[in-house]
């Protein structure tokens, strides 16, 4: 199917390239894509500030924290408004909810903003964080965080696009199909993984760009090719994003992708090529 419209909520401006290449890959093919982060990620990876709050209260900045803040943020707004760009992806959302602890008790008006979203895009799919902290689905991190809290919100907002609202003149919308990015689970509870090998050097270029994360081309170059490498072992692919499912799909029948026909009547030489990148 064309023209699918692709909604990925994300906790931090660096979240979405954990689905980057999927994403590129979508757009390439007339999809769209709309990139969401709840947060400007202020105080993730912030050295400066870090310095800052180290001093006793009476000791601190807080012109001088305001103004660290404010710069980081927007150095990582641009940071991540230039690594969707590499993949082709215009709409990109920063909102402006505190990270490290962002709540939705602290800030419930998430979930009507992201609502708000959500009937204005009208996706297909929802990429998001797993609210759940146990259980099959549940987030591998294991406890409460802004990446939790992001998937509470955006499940909670996707329920209530689909409710009726009497006073909102917009048609309600449901959201089809959700999926969480594999990075945040153990690899053996996955449902897919998507093959980005074409993607890897625009993934690695985007972890470059963020600087405010201390990013260097070698360190970069490292993490994409140990993490994207490692998400495709086994599968037949050089690169893979990996993926889990909120529920099991209703299929007519059990479809098998062309990939994997053709891997069948590959041989192992050549097998072992294409997984080199040789
Ligand atoms: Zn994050």
């Amino acid at each position: 199917m064309a023209g699918l419209k692709i909604l990925s909520v994300n906790a931090h401006p660096h979240d979405f390239t954990h689905m980057a290449g999927t994403l590129g890959i979508h757009v390439a093919d007339g999809d769209t894509a709309t990139v969401v982060s709840m947060t400007g990620g202020a105080t993730t990876h912030n050295i400066a500030l870090r310095d800052e709050m180290a001093k006793p209260v009476d000791k601190r900045d807080e012109k001088l924290i305001e103004k660290i803040n404010r710069e980081y943020a927007d150095q990582k707004a641009d940071e991540m408004r230039n690594a969707c760009a590499l993949f082709g992806i215009t709409d990109v959302r920063i909102l402006s909810y505190k990270d490290k602890l962002f709540t939705i008790e602290e800030n419930p008006e998430a979930v009507d903003e992201l609502r708000d979203i959500i009937l204005e895009i009208r996706p297909h799919i929802m990429i998001t964080q797993s609210p759940y902290l146990t259980g099959p689905r549940g987030h591998r991190l294991g406890a409460r965080d802004d990446h939790s809290e992001t998937g509470f919100a955006s499940i909670e907002a996707r329920t209530l696009a689909a409710i009726p609202r009497y006073e909102d003149t917009r048609p309600t919308h449901k959201i089809p199909a959700t999926f969480f990015p594999g990075v945040y689970f153990e690899k053996d509870e996955w449902d897919f993984v998507v093959d980005v090998s074409d993607y890897y050097e625009k993934r690695v270029q985007a972890e470059e760009t963020y600087l405010s994360q201390g990013s260097t081309p070698e360190w970069s170059r490292k993490r994409i090719g140990v993490t994207l490498g490692s998400a495709a072992w086994g599968s037949g692919a050089e690169y893979a994003e990996g993926f889990v499912q909120e529920k099991p799909f209703l299929l007519p029948k059990i479809t098998l992708p062309e990939s994997l026909l053709e891997q069948a009547n590959e041989s192992e030489a050549d097998r072992m090529k294409r997984v080199s990148g040789s």
